[in-house]
């Protein structure tokens, strides 16, 4: 009698043989078993990153194909993923929602303090073509600058150039 070799995912047992042993982990069935087995420890966000880079399997919406979890398109619909998507960003809230330590916070404050300061310093000061340095009485959003050119000239930071053709009327 011959050993046995038998297969934990496929509940079967066959000829232990390196040959038939080598096809069985090669078939479908069996790639098919050991995905779905594994497919049932992933964490939802590494389904949700596998599956949002696959298309949707149109034979596996009309029921028909044979490639389950070794099928190179999703079998996901589109209200599972939004679910996944959806079950993602309240865990991502809660891990949000653990308060931070009053010395994390104090910490958080100074640090702001010293950067909010020296960018102040930084956006009250214009130069001009000739090299003079002016200091404006007011201080420039730095958040701004990020937007460059499409932010409402009433918001935008003043250059010496825009002031270069302003016309000056005395009020009587
Ligand atoms: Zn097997
Ligand atoms: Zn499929």
């Amino acid at each position: 009698m011959g050993k046995k070799y038998y297969c934990d995912y496929c509940d079967k047992s066959m000829v232990a043989t390196q040959s038939i042993i080598r096809t069985h982990i090669k078939g479908v069935v069996h790639q098919k078993l050991v995905n779905e087995h594994y497919q049932q420890y992933k964490d939802p966000e590494t389904i949700l990153q596998e599956e949002s880079m696959k298309k949707p399997c149109t034979r596996f919406a009309r029921g028909e194909c044979q490639f389950g979890g070794i099928c190179r398109y999703s079998h996901y619909t589109q209200e599972q993923i939004m679910n996944l998507r959806a079950y993602m960003a309240t865990k991502s809230k809660t891990t949000d929602n653990n308060p931070p330590s009053f010395e994390d916070l104090y910490k958080k404050l100074q640090n702001d303090k010293s950067t909010i300061s020296s960018m102040d310093d930084k956006n009250t000061m214009i130069y001009d073509e000739n090299g003079v340095t002016h200091v404006l009485p007011w201080s420039y959003n730095h958040i701004f600058d990020a937007y460059g050119n499409n932010l409402p000239p009433s918001i935008k930071k003043f250059k010496t150039s825009d002031f270069s053709d302003a016309v000056i009327t005395n009020w009587g």
